[in-house]
Parts: C-alpha cells; sequence; structure tokens
C-alpha cells in the first residue's frame, strides 16, 4: 500500500476509516492485519524519501580535532557522533537512538510551528511535561499493540503536549508540536527526536532502583527501557514491502555478538515478543545464546546444548580498535573476544529479566 505513505492518501484513510465507523460491514472487508504496519511520517517534513536528507536531519555542531562542521548525517539513526581516531581509523563512536527531524514552519522569531503527529495509531502510555526531569526535554511515548508484539514510539523535545495518558490516537491526531526542550538543544537546532523501540522489562522501576540514586520519573517509559529500532531503515523497507514482519525486519540487522547465558527460568521478553525466539523447540536447553547488533538490539535467543554457569561473550566480530567504543562500552577487549563490561551486564540483567 505505497499510497499510505502520501499525505494526501493518509487523509483518504481517514475517510476510510470515517466510513468504516458508518458501514461496520465495511470494516470486515479490510482484514485486521492490514493495519498493522501502516507507518506515517509524524510531522510535515517529508524530505526523508527525497533526494536531499539534509532537508529532513537537524544537524548537530562538531568539532574534530579542532575542525568545526554541522553534519546533518549526525541527526541519523545509529553510530553517527563523536568521532574517534582509532587503530581502526576514525570511527563515530556515540549512538543515537532516533531520527532528529527538522522542522519545516517556524514563525517570525524563529519558534517552530510544526504540529507533531503518532507515526501510527496507538495509546499515550506516558507523558512527560516537566521538560527538566529527562534530557528528551518534554516527551509523548505512544503504544502500538502490532500483531509480534507491542512497540513504543516516542516523541522528544516537545514545545508542548497535547495528549494525556491513556487517549486512542490516530494518524490524525496532534500530540504535540515540535520544540526544543531538554538537554543539548536549542531554538536554532529545534526538532522532533523521534524514536520507536521494544520494552526491555516491565520492572524497570525495581532495576533502576537498584543501581542509580536518583528518581526515575519515567516509569517503564524511561529511555534506559526502550530499544530503538532503524526506524529510518523501516520507512523505507515498509514502501517495498508493506507485508513486512517484525521479525524479518530485525532479521536483516548485523549480528555483532553473542552471549550465552545460563538456562534458569523463562525470559519475559520472550513472551511480549514471541518471534524473538529461534533455533528448534528444545525442551529444556542447557543455556541461551542471545544474539545482539552492535547498538545492543536482542535479535535472537537461541537454545544451545552448552552449560554456562554466567553469563559469556562466545562470539564478537573481530576488531581492530576496543570493543567498548563499537558498543557503547558494553563490551570490553579487542579482536575477537570480549567480555561484558560492568555496564554491559546490567544491561543483560535487563535484557534477560534477571535482577
Ligand atoms: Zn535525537
Amino acid at each position: 500500500m505505497p499510497g499510505m505513505w502520501g499525505r494526501a492518501e493518509g487523509q483518504g484513510m481517514n475517510r476510510l476509516f470515517s466510513l468504516a465507523l458508518l458501514l461496520p460491514a465495511l470494516a470486515a472487508l479490510f482484514p485486521a492485519d492490514s493495519a498493522a504496519w501502516e507507518l506515517q511520517l509524524p510531522t510535515v517534513n517529508r524530505a526523508i524519501f527525497s533526494d536531499d536528507p539534509s532537508a529532513f536531519y537537524m544537524y548537530t555542531d562538531r568539532n574534530f580535532e579542532g575542525v568545526k562542521s554541522q553534519p546533518w548525517t549526525a541527526g541519523q539513526y545509529g553510530f553517527v557522533r563523536d568521532q574517534k581516531r582509532t587503530a581502526a581509523g576514525v570511527i563515530l563512536t556515540k549512538f543515537h537512538e532516533g531520527l532528529d527531524i527538522k522542522p519545516v514552519k517556524r514563525d517570525g522569531k524563529g519558534v517552530p510551528l510544526d504540529l507533531v503527529h503518532p507515526i501510527s495509531a496507538g495509546t499515550v502510555v506516558h507523558v512527560s511535561t516537566e521538560p527538566n526531569q529527562s534530557s528528551y526535554g518534554k516527551y509523548v511515548v505512544i503504544r502500538h499493540d502490532w500483531p509480534e508484539g507491542p512497540l513504543y514510539s516516542l516523541y522528544a523535545h516537545l514545545m508542548e503536549t497535547r495528549v494525556r495518558t491513556g487517549a486512542k490516537v490516530g494518524p490524525q491526531d496532534p500530540v504535540g508540536r515540535l520544540g526544543y526542550t531538554g538537554e543539548g538543544i536549542d531554538r536554532v537546532r529545534a526538532h522532533l527526536h523521534l524514536e520507536l523501540n521494544l520494552m526491555l522489562s516491565e520492572r524497570f522501576e525495581s532495576w533502576h532502583a537498584s543501581r542509580f540514586q536518583t528518581p526515575n520519573h519515567h516509569g517503564n517509559y524511561n529511555g534506559l527501557n526502550l530499544v530503538g529500532l532503524d526506524l529510518a531503515r523501516l520507512y523505507f523497507e515498509l514502501r517495498e514491502d508493506p507485508a513486512l514482519t517484525l521479525a524479518s525486519f530485525l532479521g536483516r540487522e548485523r549480528v555483532h555478538h553473542k552471549v550465552r547465558v545460563p538456562a534458569a527460568g523463562k525470559f519475559p521478553l520472550l513472551a511480549r515478543y514471541p518471534f524473538l525466539r529461534k533455533g528448534p523447540g528444545a525442551a529444556n536447553p542447557e543455556s541461551w545464546e542471545i544474539h545482539f547488533n552492535r547498538s545492543g538490539v536482542p535479535l535472537g535467543f537461541h537454545p544451545s546444548s552448552i552449560p554456562t554457569g554466567e553469563p559469556v561473550v562466545v562470539w564478537v566480530e573481530p576488531s581492530k580498535t576496543y570493543h567498548a567504543y563499537l558498543t557503547r562500552g558494553r563490551l570490553s577487549g579487542s579482536g575477537s573476544t570480549a567480555t561484558l563490561s560492568s555496564s554491559g551486564l546490567s544491561y543483560l540483567s535487563l535484557v534477560t529479566g534477571r535482577f
């Protein structure tokens, strides 16, 4: 359904929904699954699909070895920030979990005016209106009950929020206005920081309380508990294949390292995202190997016949530089071996639910 990507078609779809309300029988013509992956862009900025992505992504101010620049590429999802000169060349070590979308409309003082809409229908699960309580500034999280498990879109640095927790929202309902609240952002660099996430744990509060002295104002919707997916790739791949599944989408992520963990108990994450359970259905595996991409997105839980008493990295993509630079500090070592750092162990505990 490539038409869904156009603004006009999006409104057309809305008319369809209205019709479906009037004529319930009509709704039966549209299988429920067909709505599962309809994604729209959250603002009027559509330049991601143009041949000038610099019109879509907000730049950052970079100063590398005294050379100043404003690369738009740093507004993309991925390892796009903090250049470092290493044995493997100049690499980018800081991970950016969302897309930084430029405003299209500003008033005479340069204040952005763009409204922010949900990328898909869903339920508002978190509204943070106190800008100083998060580096996200004012932000909204929406849960999308998609067939393979709940996904959470997050809209940050908002000027104002326009929804309340619990509200059901459709593609045409504004959740807020693009702004510049939060850390490291000003009016000139105003943008929408947009994420699409998996949730790691529904017991995040207790994980957080045992590790931090500072309060958690955001319940399960703290950014540490949300794992961002490559949303730009998703937009593009859905254009080519509207029937794309989350499993096949994540299946195209590159495995960067594999961690073997003891087989004790079940993993709550697999109850929420059953598609992450891979391999033959061994009833009682000795252990599990969890595959991760570089940024730490869990890509699969594979049963293993090799026992282990504690979590251990059993494979890592070989590197000439420190694995810490490539993995947000979660792995230590270099070359073809790695160990979990303390932050890596801590993160793993959130993934496995063992804390
Ligand atoms: Zn951002």
